[in-house]
């Protein structure tokens, strides 16, 4: 198949808009940048739409995709029973990176949900992207355009990667603005549940409905409990290469990483490095990579995948990575990278066994 490339990064082209539309209601795949990452799209209501979306990712049958509507009213039609709290959150957060489970109506095939009898709705912030869900119909469901268990895109560049010669087209809105994908809050069930962390945080969702609770899978030490979405169960997001995660007093972790890209070197391995603006010059070898700035902790979320796609075209064996718990987007860029990382972290001693020159100690949790 031919996939057609659309430029949209000064704004929507009209004829591309309509044919990507076309597509889109003739059951066709159109991928699109959102404020999040690219999303893969197709009619959320036809099941042999949706069904093409697993196929082009090769992603798990029972892994629900989120269904993405460009106007309010439009939730009445694919959920049912919706609670106060879900207008409240539409008010302060919509368009924006927040999807909603809720319960689903008949007119959502079961392909579409992963087999649940709930649906996860959301409205991006991104003009391009409303303008394709109104021109395919008004319900898009759309995952991440990556293959599945890669990075997700961040850029057209990404998508065509992946997804060059299996799906119909793709539109170029450039580099997306906030970089990992958007929190899911669970309104089935009571007390509203973050099923996986976002930009939006649990504080922001409690302004807006009083108490918000995690999915225990998310917090707890314990990683055979099982996480509500059942996307979050699989090794996602990770690059070919080993990654591991370095936790401890920032200049520990820094010599630490210099240890382990030194061992790794002498040991005829080609390692790479994630740092910082602020660490960047700390580093002796290894291919070193700047993921952002500690002080601005958007361009950290915003490079995370791109990076670690990089490293996989540079072809590393390892890659070492500082970790990253900022304040408001801490939880989320942590998540993403825990599972690229298949859960890899090695804790460093503690600053006086560090300083000492002890600290070649570090062990893997
Ligand atoms: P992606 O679109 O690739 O970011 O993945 C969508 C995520 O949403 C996955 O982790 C899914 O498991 C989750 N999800 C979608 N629909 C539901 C639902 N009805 N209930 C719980 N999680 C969902
Ligand atoms: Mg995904």
């Amino acid at each position: 198949m031919k996939t057609v490339m659309v430029d949209m990064r000064d704004g929507i082209d009209k004829e591309g808009m309509r044919l990507a539309g076309e597509i889109l209601r003739n059951g066709g795949l159109v991928a699109f940048p959102t404020e999040t990452v690219y999303g893969l799209g197709a009619n959320a209501l036809d099941e042999r739409a949706s069904a093409r979306i697993y196929g082009a990712k090769g992603r798990p049958s029972d892994n629900p995709l989120i269904v993405h509507i460009a106007d309010w009213e439009d939730i009445y039609k694919i959920a049912v029973d919706i609670p106060g709290e879900a207008k409240l959150l539409a008010d302060r957060f919509w368009p924006g990176p927040l999807t909603m489970v809720l319960k689903k109506s008949d007119l959502v095939p079961l392909t579409t949900t992963g087999g649940l009898a709930t649906v996860a709705v959301r409205m991006p912030d991104h003009e391009t992207a409303r303008a394709l869900i109104r021109a395919g119909g008004g319900y898009v469901a759309a995952p991440s355009a990556n293959t599945s268990g890669r990075p997700s895109p961040t850029k057209a560049q990404h998508v065509a990667e992946d997804m060059d010669g299996v799906i119909d087209m793709i539109i170029d809105g450039g580099d997306v603005a906030i970089g990992l994908e958007s929190t899911i809050v669970d309104l089935t069930e009571g007390i509203p549940t973050i099923l996986r962390p976002g930009y939006i945080n649990q504080e922001m969702l409690e302004e807006a409905v009083g108490r918000v609770e995690m999915d225990r899978a998310l917090i707890s030490e314990d990683s055979s409990v099982r996480p509500k979405a059942p996307g979050m169960k699989y090794r996602h997001y990770a690059p070919r290469a080993e990654l591991i995660i370095v936790e401890g007093e920032e200049h520990c972790v820094r010599d630490q990483i210099n240890r382990l890209v030194a061992e790794a070197e002498s040991a005829g391995k080609k390692a790479g490095v994630i740092g910082t603006e602020e660490s960047l010059l700390c580093y002796r070898s290894g291919l070193v990579k700047s993921i952002g700035s500690r002080a601005d902790e958007i361009t950290i979320a915003q490079h995370l995948y791109g990076i670690l796609r990089e490293f996989d075209e540079l072809d590393v064996d390892v890659i070492y990575s500082e970790s990253f718990e900022t304040p408001h987007m801490g939880q989320a860029i942590m998540n993403r990278l825990i599972k690229a990382a298949g859960h890899q972290i090695m804790e460093v001693q503690t600053p006086e066994a560090c300083s000492d020159g002890s600290a070649d100690t570090g062990k893997l949790r």
